[in-house]
């Protein structure tokens, strides 16, 4: 199969063209186009062109082509799947609550594309500013370069082209090159949806290419990206006066308290540890656990976690499936030999087949070594031990990012110091870090980014608010 770009509404060929395989099994996938200068240049210009038309597009039919593609994403729900897993080795249960929270996604977002309102402004609570009406509108920004990373390949791209669309912006996306199909799929939905030429234009190829074409491009307004704290930071220097949203990396903590209902917490964290391999970017990879349960919580996590089932993506009755490259494996293994041979005890796991990685569990890990302070991506976590709740809040809080947190406790002082205290974007009290809903504002501080999404609020980060102030005669 060859994949061409998208690029004013209709697929046109590349300067040249990639072979993409599965991180499972190396099975040739496609032929992917890779975008030089003068398909960048053609998706810039097609978006620039279109911006125009949507931003004088009305509301109610910006929310129809969403809606559309809804029923549309609805209609095709497991081709949508199927192509998920088979381009990132996402295992099919998985890739399938992909696309319902992609639906859901692009639901919100129609909702949002019928609210973008601003608000009247009481100029007279000011000396001076009697005998006005004054009122902001938000309007679109134009042209929204946007950069998606591989874990998941349609809702991220979703949380950048539904609030974009919701608010009559139009985009130039960028998927990881190991996931494109997924965002040539959306593309094809949201043209059968109504979407006009030069709405949306997805371009595979170099981050590096397209990244800096976006940086050095005028028409680029807003650069939104998703992805590791290492391009998130050039870009962010890079990008001079063009507004910005960065949804970087985490090393996710969760605090389990000793009074902590173990049937539940377990599971719950298990899952939150190795869904998609733990390429997730608010993956559960540190366990702080209250000295009195250490011994039970960790025997008990430990059997649960090896229950997991490897192999096949497309398998029904896969959990844990390959990484998304022989690398990402390799880097794992070897920062888990360290942690070893640094002091660690290894209770689970520690090695894998080819990019198929165990689900690995760490006791004691000194906070120095790199699979507790940076950021593991991998099917890989830690158990450690507490005696206090601020012993646990402090290492959590040790972490040059912060994300999400978690925290077990029937303790009402403790859930609260922790909603105080903890250095992060999102406190989960009685859950682990990994939940999100759609629409609820999510992303980080530290080096796990700047800006919010969740459509709402992404819709704020991709409009400007305008001031009309108007001067009775
Ligand atoms: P990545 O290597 O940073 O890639 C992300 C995207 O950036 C890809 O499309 C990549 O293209 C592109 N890119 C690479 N170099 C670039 C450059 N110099 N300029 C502009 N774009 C460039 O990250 P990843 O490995 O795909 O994803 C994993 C990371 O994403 C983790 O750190 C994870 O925590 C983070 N993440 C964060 C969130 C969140 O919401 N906070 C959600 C998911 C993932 P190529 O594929 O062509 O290299």
């Amino acid at each position: 199969m060859k994949q061409d770009l998208w690029i004013n509404g209709s697929f046109e060929p590349g300067n040249e063209y990639r072979e993409l395989r599965s991180p499972y099994n190396q099975e040739k996938l496609a032929d992917v186009a890779a975008a030089g200068s003068e398909e960048i240049e053609a998706a810039i210009a097609s978006a620039e062109k279109a911006s125009k038309l949507m931003a004088a597009m009305p509301a109610h039919k910006r929310a129809e082509i969403l809606e559309n593609a809804v029923q549309i994403l609805k209609d095709e729900k497991e081709e949508c799947a199927r192509i998920i897993s088979r381009e990132a080795a996402k295992p099919i249960k998985a890739a399938r609550t992909e696309v319902e929270r992609t639906i859901t996604t692009y639901a919100f977002a129609a909702q949002e594309a019928r609210r973008l309102y601003g608000e009247t402004i009481p100029m007279d609570a000011a000396p001076g500013g009697e005998g006005r009406l004054a009122y902001t509108v938000k309007e679109p920004l134009g042209v929204i370069g946007a950069i998606t990373p591989f874990n998941f390949p349609m809702n991220l791209v979703a949380h950048k082209v539904g609030p974009a669309i919701a608010a009559g912006n139009t985009v130039v996306l960028k998927p990881a090159s190991q996931t494109p199909l997924s965002a040539y799929k959306i593309a094809d939905i949201f043209h059968r949806a109504g979407l006009p030429a030069g709405g949306l234009n997805v371009i595979s190829g170099s981050g590096k290419t397209i990244g800096d074409s976006f940086l050095s491009d005028k028409r680029i307004k807003m650069i939104t990206f998703t992805g590791s704290p290492e391009v998130g930071t050039y870009i962010r220097e890079n990008a001079g006066l063009k507004k910005v949203t960065l949804e970087l990396g985490s090393n996710s903590a969760v605090i389990v308290d000793k009074d902590t209902d173990l049937d539940k917490a377990v599971p719950r964290i298990v899952s939150g540890a190795y869904a998609f391999q733990g390429q997730v970017c608010i993956s559960v990879q540190r366990i702080y656990v209250h000295e009195a349960i250490f011994e039970e919580f960790t025997e008990r996590f430990v059997h649960e976690a090896g229950r997991l089932q490897a192999g096949d993506p497309l398998d029904e009755t896969t959990d844990v499936s390959a990484m998304i490259s022989l690398d990402d494996a390799e880097r794992a293994e070897s920062w888990v030999k360290t942690a070893v041979d640094g002091g660690a005890k290894l209770a689970l796991g520690g090695s894998g087949e080819g990019s198929v990685f165990q689900p690995t569990v760490l006791l004691d890990v000194d906070k120095e070594q790199k699979i507790s302070c940076e950021e593991a991506f991998a099917p890989v976590v830690h158990i450690n031990r507490f005696s206090g709740i601020d012993e646990a809040i402090g290492y959590v809080n040790d972490s040059q990012y912060g994300l999400q947190a978690g925290i077990f406790t029937k303790d009402i002082n403790a859930a609260l110091k922790a909603a105080r205290e903890l250095e992060v974007g999102g406190v989960m009290i009685n859950d682990f870090p990994t939940f999100r809903v759609d629409h609820m504002p999510y992303g980080g501080v530290k080096l796990s980014g700047t800006g919010r999404e969740g459509i709402k609020y992404a819709v704020e980060e991709m409009t400007e608010l305008k001031l009309v102030s108007i001067k009775y005669e």
